[in-house]
């Protein structure tokens, strides 16, 4: 992931998608459907979601193996590693590998309802050990990405408090570990992400001072989830977002999306202005849906630029193979 960023020129924005596998073989169906065409929007990379304590070993597994192999996109796959012993993370970084898959989001994850972390952490305590014992056994051939909270980590099992400045020198330990990049949590409050980006890089013992970070971003498909998702990720929804859904829009989910595209538009275009076009590539948590993510990118100034390259190769490739 990183070398395909440090291919881009300075100014070249990008994207990226978060997909979970399905639970059923008719939702497995139709995400491989949706996919392909999602392809076709031109996302620098996809990555796919893990099961905390391996529950969705073998789907994340055959799913990251789809997007790499068979659809050709660049692949990261979510790897947690609480309640997990050595041998599941050994497989799962030797089956990777063997599909051409080098990037990995090393991630502690949490365990599952009703254990508790301090009983049973299995061979790694923090996401940090992961990171360091990929690099011990793999040098540098995989990517890592790490996760970040812009507005802190609240952790239901030792402290639900959240504060970006508690957790700042476990961030900086991953990065100095090995990690290649940050991935956050998604937020709906821009200024938390900037406060978020800018203490990380003041930070004086960091090694990587060049550390990419990728804000993540989730569209507004319905009120209902948006209220749901902000809550389990706990994030914050400021006033300003909020005051765009009085009651009588709550209950319409397409003018519901279509405000959502725009908030998630006007936040692309706050971050990139503010970073001074620095901060130049999101993350969408997908939720495994198409409509509102094809509106984003086609409507932000910013990301159709990719788009709009994507549709250009694709027609090229068309000519060719018609010539
Ligand atoms: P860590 O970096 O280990 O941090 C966890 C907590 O411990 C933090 O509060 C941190 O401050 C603290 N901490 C870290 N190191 C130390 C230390 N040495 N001493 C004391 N405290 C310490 N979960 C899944 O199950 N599957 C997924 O696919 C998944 N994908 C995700 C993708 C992204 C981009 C993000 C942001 C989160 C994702 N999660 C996923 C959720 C994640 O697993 C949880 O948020 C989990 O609670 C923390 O994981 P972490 O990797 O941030 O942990």
């Amino acid at each position: 992931i990183t070398d395909k960023i440090g291919t881009l020129s300075e100014d070249e924005p990008f994207f990226s998608f978060e997909f979970f596998p399905p639970k059923t073989e008719h939702g497995t169906r139709n995400l491989y459907a949706r996919l392909g065409r999602m392809s076709l929007m031109g996302p620098l990379f996809v990555t796919v979601t893990w099961g905390a304590g391996g529950t969705t070993l073998r789907k994340s597994m055959d799913l990251a193996i789809t997007c790499q192999k068979e659809l050709g996109l660049t692949t990261c796959l979510h790897l947690t590693c609480t309640n997990t012993t050595k041998k599941v993370i050994d497989d799962t970084l030797r089956k990777a590998k063997e599909n051409g898959i080098c990037n990995i989001l090393a991630l502690r994850g949490d365990p599952p309802r009703g254990s508790s972390l301090s009983h049973d952490c299995g061979d790694f305590e923090h996401a940090v050990d992961l990171v360091r014992y990929i690099r011990q056994q793999y040098g540098d051939y995989f990517c890592i990405g790490v996760a970040g909270y812009p507005e802190g980590h609240a952790d239901g099992f030792y402290d639900q408090s959240q504060n970006p400045t508690k957790d700042m020198p476990y961030l900086v330990d991953k990065i100095n570990a090995g990690a290649d990049f940050v991935m956050t949590q998604l937020f709906f409050d821009v200024d938390s992400y900037l406060k978020f980006d800018k203490l990380l890089r003041s930070q004086s013992d960091l090694v990587n001072k060049r550390i990419t970070v990728i804000p993540g971003l989730m569209p507004i498909n319905s009120y209902n989830v948006f209220q749901r998702a902000t809550k389990l990720s706990h994030a914050s929804i400021p006033d300003s977002v909020l005051d765009r859904f009085p009651e009588d829009i709550q209950v319409d989910d397409d003018k519901v999306k279509e405000i959502g595209v725009t908030i998630i538009n006007e936040m692309i275009a706050e971050i990139h202005e503010k970073t001074g076009g620095k901060t130049k590539g999101f993350h969408f948590y997908t939720l495994n849906l198409e409509k509102s993510i094809a509106q984003i990118v086609n409507q932000s100034s910013i990301l159709n630029k990719v788009v709009e390259k994507k549709e250009k190769e694709v027609e090229e490739c068309v000519s060719e193979s018609s010539d």
